[in-house]
């Protein structure tokens, strides 16, 4: 089981109560760290702090919070935004919904926090209209909070003043992408924005506009009140604290499991510490990422699960679940159902995104149907290629991880179904529709 000291957690534990009310969450130390900030810290000193705690995004990119920050803090614009991304892109992942319903006191003073670093004193939090019990707990903590002069008007009796309000939505996959929550807020169509110009320096009403997740802003209060040093000795020497992760045993239609680790945890350790104890020839696979992410083959269960490491091996940290495959998947079919999937997620902005998906798709289609070439896989690659370099958001630049991690670690299953038109594991089924696919 990953241990590490209890107040790093963003979660309770089972049989832990959740923090839902203020009385809760201060008996924790909350709002210790907004008191500390504002009353002893300059925005600058509390952006460097963030910076030296090495905090990365929790939304899949990556990025250092603290220089996302800086870039707002120091533009001249003097209207400025902070956006708390609690969305969860995949509808499979429960991490955003489960921090709101747990710990919505922590959410918010993470926000606080980022308006007075960046100089904000407006905030939105954009959530899914299904969260409802993550919803109901934001609002109510958000009308506490303000009871107490935790947010809105000079907050603690400083000058400092933020309001936040509270966006749900559903607009499938593409919600969960920064500038069409920034499109949706102003009223506009959802859709993905070219980039650059970053949010941070052209975002909300084209002003600079600090834009993270829930998850990285719950953990600025902790930084704030231990110092970077102590939030730094959880997680990796590249990526400080822990991570929840969305976790789905082999049975299907099993229930997730969310349990938050330390970076730097081996995915053997998560699926155990999650209750998932599978022999590895009970599997084909451990799916990192969502349904973007890649497909890790069971020697690679030792794989820390940190941002680099992850990417090397073809996944990403992304929407953040670890799925199993059972042992009799064919992988050639398994990239075609993901492919499928993808390609009715599209906004269809782009052309590689929206047609390079979709021919990949028919492609694979072709493959477990008996009608693949020689030459299938060379124009695989080529679309491997082509679609993350033309696409503008990073839905695009993901998509093909299912194909290329099916190819790299099973390459014998495309194969096989090519030049000897058998599936590896008997299962495949031809696609009646292919006919329809242009080859
Ligand atoms: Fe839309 Fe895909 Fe382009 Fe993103 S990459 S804007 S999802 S078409």
């Amino acid at each position: 089981m990953p241990d590490f000291a209890k107040s790093y957690r963003l979660l309770r534990r089972s049989g832990e109560a959740p923090l839902r009310s203020l009385a809760a969450y201060r008996e924790t130390g909350g709002y210790l760290a907004l008191e500390k900030a504002l009353r002893q810290q300059t925005p600058e000193q509390l952006i460097q702090q963030v910076t030296d705690a090495q905090l990365r995004g929790r939304g899949g990119a990556g990025r250092l919070a603290g220089e996302k920050w800086r870039i707002v803090r120091q533009s001249p614009d003097d209207q400025k935004y902070v956006i708390c991304n609690a969305y969860d892109a995949d509808s499979r992942s429960y991490a955003a919904r489960t921090l709101l319903a747990q710990n919505p006191h922590q959410v918010i003073e993470g926000i606080v926090l980022a308006a007075y670093a960046v100089g904000a004193s407006e905030a939105y939090l954009v959530t899914r209209s299904f969260f409802n019990e993550g919803i109901e707990a934001v609002q109510a903590a958000l009308k506490e909070a303000s009871e107490a002069n935790l947010v809105g008007r000079d907050i603690l009796g400083t000058e400092f003043s933020c309001n936040i309000t509270v966006l749900a939505l559903d607009m499938g996959f593409m919600g969960g992408e920064e500038t069409v929550q920034i499109a949706v807020i102003k009223g506009r169509r959802g859709m993905p924005e070219q980039r650059p110009p970053f949010p941070a320096q052209y975002g909300l009403w084209d002003k600079p506009t600090a834009i993270n997740s829930l998850e990285t802003l719950a953990n600025v209060p902790v930084i704030v009140r231990d110092g970077a040093a102590a939030f730094k000795s959880v997680g990796t020497a590249t990526t400080g604290g822990t991570k929840l992760v969305t976790v789905y045993d082999l049975v299907p239609d099993s229930a997730p499991v969310v349990v938050e680790v330390p970076f730097g945890t081996p995915l053997r350790e998560i699926l155990a510490f999650a209750g998932v104890n599978r022999a590895p020839d009970q599997m084909r696979a451990v799916v990192v990422g969502g349904a973007e992410g890649g497909a890790l083959p069971p020697p690679l269960l030792d794989t820390p699960y940190d941002f680099d490491p992850v990417e090397d091996a073809g996944a990403i940290i992304g929407s953040s679940i670890l799925e199993l495959l059972p042992a009799g998947t064919c992988m050639v079919s398994w990239a075609m159902e993901r492919s499928r999937y993808l390609s009715k997620e599209t906004c269809g902005k782009c052309v590689p995104c929206r047609l390079g998906v979709k021919r990949i798709t028919g492609i694979l289609e072709g493959i477990i149907s008996d009608l693949g070439v020689n030459g299938d896989l060379e124009v695989l690659d080529e679309f491997a290629a082509y679609v993350p370099n033309g696409s503008i958001c990073g839905f695009g630049v993901q998509a093909t991880n299912p194909l290329k991690t099916a190819k790299r670690y099973w390459p014998e299953h495309f194969i096989m179904h090519i030049q000897e038109q058998q599936c590896p594991t008997g299962a495949c089924v031809p696609v009646r529709s292919h006919r329809f696919v242009t080859k």
